[in-house]
């Protein structure tokens, strides 16, 4: 006997009803034009891989953007997520729910937060930055800092942290009171920070959309140190960093990063639900927790529990295929390979674990994309001069031998032109 038809009409199954070049054409016309055209329409994933409608295959090795940590269609997750619609697929915050609950110790424990510590859970990664925007304002003191570079979010409040004019401007005005203090400069944060009237500081531990660059080495202790002689909260922007993605749960806890430092809040997000949408914003301490108080924030879906389950089972595959191990000794051999290669095109290559970023010696990324694309690798230009990677933790050394193939035959000539 047929179960309960399990498919409705109107689900697109795969590639049945087109190509590339014709659902690309039906986009065009039902989704808004702000992320430009699809490269191309994808229809199925496994592991790293995945395929257009074409049928053709790519390494992913962006991820969806530092996003599908356990790669495509991994049987814990989709299992994890599964049972839990099953079971109860999502309440209201006037409920709670042993997922979310669980999830959000799991988190704290994660953070290695000390007692009093408290997690909000959103559905992104701007919303977590929305909310610890939120909770510094209830410090009552005016002045929000970030860093030249930084990328917090698009939503009203995380874009106001977020340097690029391009992005900010059209959309003014903005909640006020944000300034950036230049990229690593530790000298103009203590100035900065002087007046004592700094409500908070943001700093993602290395800056994602920037060109994944790392910050100086003892920047983010000095920050702390002089943060904490303000009274000023130093919140760590993981949504990109964190999760596993630098081979350590967060980029903070590696020692020549965060050389120890607690900080007053944490946001996460992209890998948090190894592709599922969830976020959160860990408040460090109760003091901190205790800012945004009963009913000063919300969120419909925040806390969900099948976001929780993702999150939950994400964190135990992680932990159970020791893939932060994995994550840091095939970041660093990718990177040495990268390093090592004889091309003109590459001048540097930087990042933690999984997440890399080619510095190349010309405005190139754009082209070296589109032919790694067109060669079935996924990667990002993250700028004009720098290529950014951030694949799945369950790559192998063979498959990321084989982007490291393609770079040792790629032709600069070919890309400059
Ligand atoms: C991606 C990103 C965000 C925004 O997250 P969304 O889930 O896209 O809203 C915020 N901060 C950093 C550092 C990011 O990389």
């Amino acid at each position: 006997m047929r179960a309960a038809a399990s498919t409705v009409d109107g689900l697109p199954t795969a590639a049945a009803d087109g190509s590339v070049a014709q659902w690309t054409d039906r986009y065009t016309h039902a989704v808004m034009d702000t992320f430009g055209p699809p490269q191309r329409v994808l229809v199925r994933g496994e592991g790293p891989y995945v395929w257009d409608a074409d049928g053709n295959r790519y390494l992913d090795l962006l991820g969806g953007i530092a996003v599908n940590s356990l790669g495509h269609g991994h049987p814990t997750l989709t299992a994890a997520i599964s049972a839990q619609l099953g079971t109860l697929g999502h309440v209201s915050n006037f409920f709670g729910s042993p997922t979310q609950i669980a999830f959000a110790e799991r988190l704290l424990q994660l953070a290695q937060a000390p007692d009093g510590s408290r997690v909000f859970l959103t559905n992104s990664g701007t919303e977590a930055n929305e909310a610890a925007f939120k909770l510094a304002r209830r410090t009552g003191r005016p002045r929000i800092l970030a860093l030249e570079g930084a990328f917090h979010g698009r939503t009203m409040g995380a874009l106001a942290l977020t340097h690029k004019a391009a992005y900010r401007e059209p959309f003014e005005p903005l909640p006020g009171g944000v300034e950036w203090v230049p990229f690593g400069d530790v000298a103009a944060l203590e100035a900065a920070l002087a007046p004592g009237d700094v409500a908070a500081l943001f700093v993602e531990p290395l800056q994602g959309e920037a060109g994944v660059l790392p910050l100086p080495p003892g920047y983010l202790a000095e920050a702390r140190r002089l943060t904490a002689r303000h009274g000023t909260l130093l919140v760590l922007d993981e949504v990109q960093t964190g999760m596993g993605r630098t081979g350590s749960w967060f980029a903070h806890q590696l020692p020549h990063i965060g050389g120890g430092v607690v900080p007053d809040a944490v946001t996460v997000a992209k890998g948090l639900g190894g592709g599922f949408p969830v976020g959160a914003l860990l408040a460090f301490g109760d003091s901190t927790a205790s800012l945004l108080g009963r009913g000063q924030h919300g969120s419909t879906f925040g806390g969900n529990p099948v976001a929780s389950a993702a999150g939950l089972a994400t964190i135990g595959v992680i932990e159970r295929d020791g893939l932060l191990e994995h994550v840091t000794g095939l970041g660093a051999r990718l990177r040495r390979r990268i390093l090592d290669l004889d091309t003109p095109l590459v001048e540097a290559v930087r990042g933690e674990g999984l997440l890399i970023g080619i510095g190349l010696s010309a405005p190139v990324a754009p082209a070296v994309a589109s032919r790694a694309l067109a060669a079935g690798f996924i990667v990002n230009p993250v700028n004009p001069t720098s290529i950014r990677l951030a694949p799945p933790f369950v790559l192998t050394d063979e498959q990321a031998g084989t982007f490291v193939d393609f770079l040792a035959e790629l032709d600069p000539a070919e890309v400059a032109a």
